[in-house]
């Protein structure tokens, strides 16, 4: 759809060069097709760069994949636990120094039936800026530690911040990964309490459904225990990625 914008831009862009010289249109339409670019770059459901799953493809009836990224760390287990007691599988999106720095939390999501996916070696602030070569190795770091460490080749990546871009778009091709986004977003890292990061997922959440979090700080954990709680009563079913793609 976006691409379809822009090309349309573009259209409008020729048209008015050639009928007319007002440069303001020509700064109208560059701050448009900036805003495209940045939109497309930053909303993972787009998939404008590269194909992105946000979502299952073949819903099925009340079960959705929970996903944490940025682990594994000491809020970890606490996560692992709550899901245990709900009978409940999701998908880790591990960094690599992470998965260094706790390599028996990241053994103990592996025995437990959940599945690990790739999230860069190292999580860089200045991820959208970074070279294809750059990118390649952030990628292929993190997939050599959870070689090195369980002889685990992961089949998925997300990519941080959920940004995307030409360059990690080429360097995505390098490798052969499905890109997991998301559909609904907890905001867990953002908002204050963990009631109102539970009533941000519960009050969208439908079959289907790949929901963000992070198993990064208690909040997390504690609007984790909510949603559980909850969507157990509404007899809601919990998988991994890896569930939700089959048919
Ligand atoms: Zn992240």
């Amino acid at each position: 759809m976006l691409r379809k914008i822009i090309y349309i831009l573009f259209f409008i862009l020729a048209v008015l060069l050639l009928y007319n010289s007002f440069y303001w249109w020509l700064s109208l339409l560059s701050f448009l097709f900036i805003g495209v670019l940045s939109w497309g770059s930053f909303d993972v459901r787009l998939s404008f760069f590269t194909p992105i799953i946000s979502k299952s493809p073949y819903p099925k009836h009340r079960t959705i994949a929970l996903t944490f990224d940025d682990g594994p760390t000491n809020f970890t287990p606490q996560v692992l636990d709550l899901l245990k007691k709900h009978n409940a599988k999701a998908t880790f999106f591990c960094i690599g120094t992470q998965l260094e720095k706790h390599p028996e939390i990241a053994q103990r999501i592996f025995e437990e039936g959940h599945c690990l996916g790739n999230h860069s070696y190292s999580h860089p602030t200045k991820m959208g800026f970074l070279s294809v070569e750059e990118v390649s190795s952030e990628i292929e770091g993190c997939e050599q530690v959870f070689f090195r460490q369980f002889n685990f080749k992961p089949d998925y990546y997300r990519p941080p911040f959920g940004v995307t871009n030409p360059k990690i778009a080429k360097a995505l091709k390098r490798f052969d990964y499905k890109v997991i986004g998301w559909n609904n977003r907890s905001l867990d890292t953002v908002l204050k309490s963990e009631q109102a990061i539970f009533e941000r997922v519960y009050k969208k959440v439908k079959s289907g459904d790949i929901v963000l979090m992070h198993d990064t700080s208690l909040k997390s954990v504690l609007a984790l225990e909510l949603l559980l709680n909850q969507l157990s009563v509404d007899n809601y079913r919990f998988v991994t990625i890896d569930e939700l793609l089959n048919k």
